[in-house]
């Protein structure tokens, strides 16, 4: 008899963006003249750069003809993708990596997800609340995440970022043996300081812990005093993994290519006290699990360093970025507490006179006909808040940004 491996059955639906769609239903049924302008897209909108679409153009005809045609790549991801990686997102950051530390995948998420799989089911996770929900399901899905009790498992801890503590989490008061990190961060598009980030590292190093570090929206970064990688860190190499994404930094979310930093300086030990490499086993994990990236998308993340590629993808993400702009000062305007969208593409917005997430999701969209996301839909510290994406188009933006506005007055 098989049996069914009953962890998964013990998550909880995600509902939010069903939630928010059958909200956004009804009042469309009853409303059918509103037009509705959502600012809650978690996803780019913005085509690919020129260089990226010339890159894959060429892969492709390489793939036509049997001189150039690739079968099987490397599962860890062609050399000429590694050593870029290493050159342009690292050495000039002062990080030095070697190839085989980088390995290519198809976006953050899987690997995000999978790289729980190096560690005992009984450890104990800390996470950064609120955040991208990938990190705590994928450890209720092994068993590591305990029960659930009233929306919070038992073996996870949260470590609240709010007003408080600028968006950084403290230190936990007692032991746990991984912690993840998201900086700058989905959902509240904050940062976090070299100083703060200084912080976390130490007391990995002091107390064992392991840090997985989600870097997917370092090239929203504005302020080169703000950490691209958790490798800008001393120390950081022995206790950190790093994950990175072509998805938002040059919309590659349909294309689907990223990579994961895994150094070999980075042991864990094994109940008996031995120390082991993770790398070796991430090598191994991916071998036998992944068979590689496509080709064609290797050579359009690779174009992102040219030259050319470089300026056009910084074109979309600066574009990106004044809609963020353009919503915050709007907001601020009016009234309203803002967080983020300064270092990243989310602005996250304080609920005015303490009301719920929902209850303002609602008003605005009654109101406002303007959709945002429920801040509490990302974990029970985003309650009061709401998550705004600067993803949408600009005329979209400055469209919902006056709507507000005459909301407001
Ligand atoms: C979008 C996103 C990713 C990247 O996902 P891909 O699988 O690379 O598309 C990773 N982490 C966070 C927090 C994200 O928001």
């Amino acid at each position: 008899m098989a049996l069914i491996n009953d962890h998964f059955l013990k998550l909880t639906k995600n509902y939010l963006f069903a939630d928010i769609a059958k909200k956004v239903n009804i009042f469309k049924a009853t409303n059918p003249k509103a037009n509705i302008i959502s600012l809650g897209i978690g996803d780019v909108t913005q085509p690919l750069a020129p260089a990226v679409l010339e890159a894959m153009h060429k892969a492709v005809d390489e793939m036509g003809s049997s001189e150039t045609f690739r079968g099987y790549g490397p599962e860890q991801g062609y050399d000429f993708l590694r050593e870029a990686i290493i050159k342009n997102d690292f050495a000039p950051r002062g990080v030095k990596l070697d190839p085989s530390e980088v390995f290519v995948n198809d976006g953050a998420k899987s690997d995000t997800g999978n790289i729980q799989e190096l560690v005992r089911w009984d450890n104990s996770v800390g996470v950064a609340d609120p955040i991208y929900p990938v990190y705590i399901d994928s450890n209720i899905m092994i068993g590591r995440a305990g029960i659930n009790q009233d929306g919070r498992w038992s073996n996870i801890t949260y470590l609240p970022c709010n007003e408080q503590n600028d968006f950084v989490p403290s230190i936990p008061d007692h032991k746990v043996d991984i912690v993840y990190l998201c900086y700058p961060n989905n959902p509240t598009g904050t940062v976090i300081t070299k100083e703060e980030l200084k912080k976390w590292v130490d007391y990995a190093i002091k107390n064992d812990v392991l840090i997985f570090y989600d870097a997917a929206y370092e090239s929203y970064i504005q302020d080169d005093k703000i950490p691209h990688s958790i490798y800008e860190i001393r120390g950081a190499k022995k206790v950190a993994i790093e994950f990175h994404s072509y998805s938002k930094t040059a919309g590659f979310t349909g294309v689907r290519c990223g990579y994961t930093v895994v150094p070999k300086e980075l042991t864990v030990a094994a109940l008996d006290g031995t120390r082991y490499q993770l790398n070796p086993l991430w090598e191994r994990r991916q071998c036998t699990k992944f068979n590689g990236t496509s080709y064609i998308s290797q050579r359009g993340a690779e174009a992102i360093y040219s030259p050319e590629g470089k300026k056009q993808v910084k074109e979309v993400i600066d574009y990106y970025m004044t809609n963020a702009k353009i919503m915050r000062e709007a907001l601020v305007g009016c009234g309203f507490k803002v967080y983020g969208g300064e270092h990243a593409p989310y602005l996250w917005v304080k609920t005015p006179n303490g009301e719920t997430s929902w209850r303002f999701f609602e008003q605005m969209l009654y109101s406002a006909h303007v959709v945002c996301t429920p801040g509490v839909g990302f974990g029970p510290a985003g309650e009061g808040y709401i998550r705004l994406t600067s993803f949408g188009n600009r005329e979209n933006c400055e469209e919902a940004i006056d709507r507000i506005k005459k909301w407001l007055m």
